[in-house]
C-alpha cells in the first residue's frame, strides 16, 4: 500500500515535471528587427552617437556589449517580430559597471501593436536587482499577442541594458488576462510623440489605458494628459489630469466622465490620506463624495509611482450634480444657478475669480473661464457677498456642518485655504462640498502637530490657513447656537450609524494591505521615506509607521471630537439583520481581522459586517 502510493507519487511527481518543463521551454526565444532609442552615448566622449553602445548591443548574445541611451529618462531597447507573438517569458541582463544591478530596478517590459507602442501594454516591471554576468528571466502574464515589444529602462537609468530577451509563441492572443503591475489597477499613459507633460495648459494627445479587475479588463482609449494640482506641481512625482475624447466610467467609478485627476500623494506617505477623508465624508454623508481609488501609474513606459485616480471637481452627474450653464443664461432666473466656486487661496492664480467683501478669494470653476459671461461673474460675486453678510439665510448648513466636520475630524489645516461650493440655478442656498485635498490632514503638518494635544478646533489654531475664512466659521461653529446643536445631531447619527474607533481601524487596516505591493514600488521610485518633504511634522522610517501615525491619530480624533462637541457616545447600534441581501457582504473582527463573506461560518462573537459603503456591527448568537 504505502510503496504503491510513493510509485504512484512519483510518477504524478514526473509527469508535472514533464509537464512543467514542456510547458516554460515551448516557446521559443524570439528574434525580430532591433528597434529603439537610436541616439546613443559613446562615454568615452560623453557625446552622441548611432554606432557605439547602440539598442543592436542588446541583442547581441553578448553579455560585454550594452545599450546606453544619450537621453536619461524614457529610452528602450526591443524587436519588431514581423508578426503577433504571445510573450510568456522575458530575460534581462544589466550593464556590467558598478551601478548595473540598480540600474535595471523599475525598468519595464511593453508589448504592442503599432511601431510608436501608443497602443502599448505592460508585459512586466523588474522589482529587483538584477545580476551581473547573467540573464535574469521573469514569465510574463499577458495574453494577447504583439508584433513589437520593448524594454523601456526605469528614469535617469540610460537604459544600460547588456542583453535582452524575449520569448513565445506566434498568435495574436486576446485580451483574458492582461498584466497589472501590483494587485492595484494600473493606468499606462503613452503619449503623441513621447512628449512629457510639462503644464497645466498644453493637453498632450495620448492614448490612455486601464487595466483593472485583476488583468481581466481593459479600457483604452484616446486622449490627453496635461499636468494639474497647485503645490503638488512642485514635487517631482508629477499629478496630472487626464481627458477621455468620450466619456469613460473608469475601474469601479460609478459614472462615465471624461476628465479624471491623478493624485500624486507625495507629502503623504501613507498613500491613503485623501481615500481616507472620502471615507469620512461618506460617513459623515455629504451628499456628493468624490471617487477615488489607488493605482500604479505607467508615463511611456516609465513608473511614477502609487496615485489616486479622482473624480475631476467638476458639474456633472456624478460630480456636483447641479445646472449646468450657457452663456444664453443671461437674466432671470435662468441666471441663478448652477455655479460651482471654490474659496481658494490660489484664485489669483486663476483667469475667472473674485475677491469678496470680506476678502475671502473666490474662484469661479463653472461656468468655466472660457465660457463665462460678464453677467454671471457678476451674479455670483453679488451673490456672494450676500451670503457672507447674512449666512442665517443664504448658507446650507447641512452641508457646511457637515463638510466642517470632516475637516476637523481629519485635522485637515487646508480645510479653509480651499473649499469648494456652489448654488443651483433657482435655489437660495450656498451648498458646500465636496470634501477634497488632504494631503496635510491626519497628522502630516508640521504647523499644526500635533493636532489632537490642541484643545480647539484645527482651524483656530496658530498654523492652521484657514485665513480670512476663519471669522466666517467662527459666526457659524462657535456663536450660533442652532448650528452648533445641529452639528451634535449630524455628528451622534454618523456615530450611530457605525463611524466608530473600529471601524476606522479596519479600513485603515484594510487599506493599508491593498496599498502593500504597491507602497513598495513607489518608495523605490521616490526615495523620500527618510527625508521631510511637504509639510512631514517628522519622519516615521517606515510605511507601516507611517500608516501606523495615522491610525492612532483616528482613534484619538474620534474620543477628541466627543469630547469638543460634549458629547457621549452610547453604542446602541448593534443590529443583527443586513438590510441589503443584494450586495456581497464582508466580515471583520473587531480588530479589523478579515472573516469572509459567509456568515454561517462565523462563531459566535461580535463581528464588522460591511455591505457596499455601510458597515455595522453584529453580534452572532
Ligand atoms: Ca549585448
Amino acid at each position: 500500500m504505502k510503496i504503491g502510493r510513493a510509485v504512484v507519487l512519483r510518477i504524478y511527481l514526473l509527469l508535472v515535471m514533464v509537464c512543467h518543463s514542456s510547458g516554460a521551454f515551448a516557446d521559443d526565444k524570439l528574434s525580430g528587427t532591433v528597434i529603439g532609442t537610436k541616439e546613443s552615448v559613446n562615454y568615452s566622449t560623453n557625446m552622441k552617437s548611432t554606432t557605439v553602445n547602440t539598442c543592436a548591443n542588446a541583442f547581441d548574445g553578448k553579455l560585454e556589449t550594452f545599450f546606453a541611451s544619450y537621453e536619461r529618462n524614457y529610452t528602450w531597447a526591443g524587436l519588431d517580430l514581423g508578426s503577433p507573438f504571445v510573450i510568456t517569458r522575458v530575460g534581462w541582463s544589466p550593464r556590467n559597471d558598478s551601478q548595473g544591478e540598480g540600474r535595471v530596478v523599475l525598468g519595464v517590459f511593453e508589448g504592442a501593436n503599432s511601431p510608436d507602442f501608443m497602443d502599448a501594454l505592460p508585459l512586466y516591471i523588474i522589482t529587483e536587482k538584477g545580476k551581473i554576468g547573467t540573464v535574469s528571466h521573469a514569465d510574463v502574464h499577458c495574453s494577447r499577442g504583439f508584433r513589437y515589444v520593448r524594454y523601456i529602462g526605469p528614469s535617469n537609468a540610460r537604459c544600460n541594458i547588456a542583453e535582452l530577451e524575449f520569448y513565445g509563441h506566434a498568435g495574436e492572443g486576446d485580451d483574458t488576462h492582461l498584466y497589472q503591475l501590483t494587485n492595484l489597477p494600473t493606468v499606462s499613459i503613452h503619449t503623441e510623440d513621447g512628449v512629457i507633460p510639462y503644464d497645466k495648459e498644453h493637453e498632450i494627445e495620448s492614448q490612455l489605458t486601464i487595466i483593472s479587475d485583476d488583468g481581466t479588463r481593459l479600457l483604452s482609449e484616446p486622449g490627453s494628459v496635461r499636468e494639474r494640482g497647485n503645490a503638488s506641481r512642485n514635487f517631482p512625482k508629477k499629478p496630472y489630469r487626464i481627458k477621455f475624447k468620450e466619456k469613460q466610467r473608469v475601474v469601479d467609478a460609478p459614472g462615465k466622465a471624461k476628465k479624471w485627476t491623478l493624485i500624486n500623494n507625495y507629502g503623504d506617505k501613507t498613500l491613503m490620506r485623501n481615500l481616507l477623508a472620502f471615507e469620512l465624508s461618506r460617513r459623515l454623508e455629504m451628499p456628493y463624495t468624490p471617487y477615488g481609488t489607488a493605482v500604479d501609474v505607467l508615463l511611456n513606459g516609465e513608473y511614477k509611482g502609487c496615485y489616486q485616480l479622482c473624480d475631476q471637481i467638476q458639474v456633472q452627474k456624478n460630480r456636483v450634480n447641479i445646472t449646468e450653464m450657457t452663456p444664453e443664461d443671461k437674466e432671470g432666473d435662468a441666471l441663478t444657478g448652477g455655479y460651482l466656486i471654490e474659496v481658494d487661496a490660489y484664485a489669483w492664480e486663476e483667469k475667472s475669480y473674485f475677491y469678496s467683501n470680506k476678502g475671502n478669494p473666490v474662484t469661479i470653476k463653472s461656468p468655466d473661464e472660457d465660457s463665462i459671461i460678464y453677467q454671471q461673474t457678476d451674479y455670483i460675486r453679488r451673490y456672494f457677498n450676500r451670503m457672507e453678510s447674512n449666512w442665517v439665510n443664504y448658507l446650507d448648513q447641512n452641508t457646511f456642518l457637515r463638510h466642517f466636520l470632516v475637516g476637523e475630524l481629519s485635522g485637515n489645516t487646508d480645510t479653509y485655504w480651499s473649499v469648494f461650493m456652489y448654488k443651483e440655478r433657482g435655489d437660495d442656498k450656498l451648498y458646500t462640498g465636496p470634501v477634497w485635498d488632504f494631503d496635510l490632514a491626519f497628522e502630516n503638518d508640521d504647523r499644526t502637530y500635533p493636532v489632537n494635544s490642541k484643545s480647539d478646533y484645527i482651524y483656530r489654531s496658530g498654523g492652521s490657513c484657514a485665513g480670512n475664512m476663519s471669522s466666517f466659521v467662527d459666526n457659524i461653529v462657535i456663536r450660533n447656537a442652532a448650528a452648533r446643536k445641529k452639528m451634535v445631531e449630524i455628528w451622534d447619527e454618523a456615530r450611530q450609524a457605525g463611524l466608530t474607533e473600529e471601524n476606522m481601524v479596519a479600513w485603515i487596516d484594510d487599506m493599508e494591505k491593498e496599498l502593500e505591493q504597491s507602497q513598495k514600488l513607489n518608495f523605490m521610485r521616490w526615495n523620500i521615506m527618510n527625508t521631510i518633504v511637504h509639510q512631514n511634522p517628522r519622519i516615521w522610517g517606515s510605511y507601516q509607521a507611517e500608516v501606523a501615525n495615522v491610525r492612532r491619530f483616528m482613534k484619538e480624533r474620534i474620543a477628541w471630537m466627543d469630547k469638543r462637541l460634549n458629547y457621549t457616545y452610547h453604542p446602541n447600534g448593534i443590529s443583527v439583520a443586513i438590510a441589503d441581501n443584494e450586495q456581497p457582504s464582508m466580515f471583520f473582527s473587531l480588530s479589523g481581522q478579515p472573516y469572509g463573506s459567509y456568515m454561517n461560518s462565523l462563531k459566535p462573537g461580535v463581528y464588522i459586517v460591511r455591505q457596499g459603503q455601510t458597515t455595522k456591527k453584529i453580534i452572532i448568537r
